[in-house]
C-alpha cells in the first residue's frame, strides 16, 4: 500500500496540486492539518482533500483557531488576519467538516498528531529536548507531525528517549525506520526550511526502505498574484518564494 503523507498545505491549491500529481499513484493519504491559514484557496483545499482516498485527516491549529477553539490573539498579526479574512471565506460546509476533525489519531503502527503527540495542536517539535520528552507520548513506532513547516526526522537510537537525534532528510533517498521516531513531512502550501518547492513523504509498506521525501516545485507566482488580490497580508506571498 502506498501511502501519500501531507502536512500544512494552508490553503495553496497550487501547492496542493503538483503534489498530488507528483506523487500519484497513491492508495491513501494521511494530512496533519492546517489546511487553512495563509493561503487564498481555503474551500478548494478543502474540498480536494476530502475527495482523496483513504484519507485520514487531523486538525491543526489554523484549522482550530477559525473554528473558535484557540484564541485568535494567540497568534502574530499577519496570521491573525488571515484568520480573521478566512472567517468571512470559509463555507459552512467546510467550517463542519473541521469541527468533525480529531485533534490526534492512533491506528496500526502509526500516531499522528499536528503538533506534538502530548499536545497535538499546539506544541512545535522543533529542539531534540522536546522531541525527547515527546517519545513517551506515544504508544506506536511512528508518530507523523507538522506544524515546523520543516522536513525532519527525530530519530531513538537505543532504548532511552534521551539516545534520540535529529536527521535531516534527503529528498528522492529511500529510507527505513525500525527505531521509535518522530517524522515530519514538511509543509505543502508554505515550506520553511529555505526551501520553496513543496515537501511531502510516501510510505510504502511493500518496500524495504518504505519511507521516502519528495520535494516539488508549483506555479508560486501564481498564488503569491491570489494572495495579493485576496488583500491578504503581503508577507504570505513574499514568503512562499523564499521558503520562509
Ligand atoms: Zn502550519
Amino acid at each position: 500500500m502506498r501511502t501519500l503523507i501531507i502536512s500544512d498545505v494552508h490553503a495553496n491549491l497550487t501547492a496542493l496540486q503538483a503534489v498530488l500529481d507528483e506523487a500519484d499513484p497513491f492508495d491513501r493519504v494521511w494530512c496533519l492539518g492546517d489546511l487553512v491559514g495563509y493561503g487564498p484557496d481555503p474551500n478548494e483545499c478543502i474540498d480536494r482533500i476530502q475527495s482523496l482516498p483513504g484519507l485520514k485527516c487531523i486538525k491543526g491549529n489554523h484549522d482550530a483557531a477559525i473554528l473558535g477553539e484557540i484564541d485568535v490573539k494567540s497568534f502574530n498579526y499577519e496570521a491573525r488576519a488571515s484568520l480573521e479574512w478566512l472567517v468571512t471565506k470559509l463555507s459552512p460546509a467546510n467550517k463542519c467538516w473541521l469541527l468533525g476533525l480529531e485533534e490526534r489519531l492512533e491506528f496500526d503502527e502509526i500516531t499522528l498528531a499536528h503538533g506534538s503527540p502530548r499536545n497535538p495542536v499546539w506544541e512545535y517539535v522543533m529542539e531534540l529536548s522536546i522531541a525527547r520528552e515527546n517519545m513517551s507520548a506515544f504508544d506506536t513506532q511512528i508518530c507523523l507531525v507538522g506544524h515546523t513547516h520543516i522536513p525532519c526526522i527525530f530519530k531513538m537510537d537505543g532504548e532511552a528517549a534521551d539516545s534520540t537525534h535529529l536527521y535531516l532528510v534527503q529528498p528522492d533517498t529511500p529510507f527505513s525506520l525500525e527505531q521509535k521516531s518522530i517524522v515530519n513531512p514538511g509543509s505543502v502550501g508554505q515550506p520553511r526550511d529555505h526551501n520553496p518547492l513543496a515537501s511531502y513523504l510516501i510510505y510504502n509498506d511493500e518496500e524495504d526502505e518504505p519511507w521516502v521525501y519528495h520535494r516539488v516545485a508549483y506555479d508560486i507566482d501564481q498564488v503569491q498574484k491570489r494572495i495579493l488580490a485576496a488583500g491578504l497580508p503581503p508577507r504570505h506571498a513574499s514568503r512562499l518564494e523564499e521558503g520562509w
